[in-house]
């Protein structure tokens, strides 16, 4: 471990997929100092061996930002050491492996993350990961890092889901999961990232609908909670439209490869577009969890 990887401060932005992570990333990474480098968990497999796209569009080989973090981390990349970290993965990174997570070969995994994090030699770096095993490996490891667990109507989670979306990436179609697996995982990573906090974690909740409904104000609560100082205004948030400046976030939902302004709107197609049969699945896989975070039954 080097003295860099000490003082590499972490936001992981945990929670299901299609909650608006991305997105959140992508505001979080216009802030002075922080460093938005996308779903880390993913850079060995979609970056290292597969050559995917990073956010700025230059093949994963071809982007100087991540030719020198590897260059700094490993000595630069090769598939040896991204088939390693994926072994170790497999190995003590798994959510039903969670109560048991001290593993041997813990530290040697997260020891590959605390390396990749030190070398952007940024102060404060966000990896948005998603998934609560990656969190609790990190948070157990000793890693200074804040989650913040970012949560969305299952619902419209759900109704995402089921839709047809190619990837940016290679034109294939984005993987779709039908209403009970979705309302399942949901229930799941949420209660997994609630128990992170239970365990004495630094968890912060946001709601991708209060993002939506006031982007500054939910943006600057954050900022202090985070502890993120000398940032009295955001000057990228201009009412509901926000600017996403150039970033090299390695994997993540499509809107990591938009630059530009983007009018944060809420979408609520969810509520013609979910069948009631599926609908009422969700409803029923996602109670009590739902009502915590104020999705009730007729509210969306
Ligand atoms: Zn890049």
């Amino acid at each position: 471990m080097t003295d860099r990887a000490i003082t590499t401060r972490v936001i992981y932005l945990g929670g299901l997929g299609r909650s608006g992570t991305t997105l959140l990333e992508r505001l979080l990474g216009e802030l002075p100092g922080v460093v938005a480098l996308g779903e880390v968990v993913h850079l060995w497999e979609r970056g290292v061996l597969a050559m995917e796209p990073c956010g700025c569009g230059e093949p994963f080989p071809a982007c100087a930002f991540w030719r020198q973090v590897g260059e700094r981390a490993f000595g630069g990349w090769a598939s040896v050491t991204a088939n390693r970290v994926l072994m170790l993965r497999r190995r003590v990174d798994r959510t039903r492996r969670i109560v048991r997570i001290a593993h041997r070969d813990l530290a040697e995994y997260v020891q590959a993350y605390r390396l990749v994090y030190a070398a952007t030699g940024a102060r404060v770096v966000i990896d948005s990961s998603k998934h609560a095993s990656l969190a609790w490996c990190l948070v157990t490891s000793g890693v200074d890092v804040h989650v913040v667990h970012v949560v969305r109507d299952p619902r419209a989670v759900a109704y995402s889901w089921g839709k047809t979306v190619a990837r940016p990436e290679d034109g294939q179609p984005m993987t779709r999961w039908g209403p009970a697996r979705t309302a399942l995982q949901w229930s799941a990573q949420n209660a997994a990232l609630e128990l992170l906090a239970r365990r004495g974690a630094r968890v912060t909740t946001v709601r991708y609908e209060d993002l939506l409904a006031a982007p500054e104000r939910t943006l600057t609560g954050l900022v202090r909670e985070l502890g993120l100082s000398g940032v009295p205004e955001l000057p990228f948030v201009d009412g509901h439209a926000v600017w996403l400046g150039p970033s090299h976030t390695v994997s993540g939902n499509p809107m990591r490869f938009h630059v530009g302004w983007v009018e944060l709107r809420r979408d609520d197609s969810w509520a013609t577009g979910l069948g009631d049969g599926d609908r009422r699945v969700v409803n029923a896989l996602t109670w009590p969890l739902r009502a915590r975070y104020g999705y009730g039954r007729a509210a969306g």
